[in-house]
C-alpha cells in the first residue's frame, strides 16, 4: 500500500503500477467494468471483453435483454 497523493489515504501499489495516480475515491472516472461480448455469427464467433462504464453497462444490458425477448 501507498499513501494517495490526493487525499493522504492508503492506495494499492497495484493501482499506481496500473497508471492511477489516485486512490478510487479522489478518481473522476466512473467505475468500469469488463464485459464479455457475443460478436460474429454462425462458425465464426468469438467473445470480446468490452470496457464499459458502469452507465453504459446498465444500457447494453438492457438492450441484451430486450434482443433475446425478442427472439423467443
Ligand atoms: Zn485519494
Amino acid at each position: 500500500m501507498m499513501e494517495c497523493p490526493q487525499c493522504g489515504n492508503p492506495m494499492p501499489i497495484k493501482r499506481k503500477e496500473l497508471g492511477y495516480h489516485v486512490c478510487i475515491n479522489c478518481s473522476t472516472e466512473s467505475a468500469k467494468r469488463g464485459v464479455p461480448i457475443m460478436r460474429g455469427s454462425g462458425d465464426h464467433t468469438w467473445v470480446d471483453l468490452e470496457i464499459m462504464t458502469q452507465d453504459q453497462f446498465e444500457k447494453y444490458k438492457k438492450l441484451d435483454q430486450e434482443q433475446k425477448k425478442k427472439k423467443d
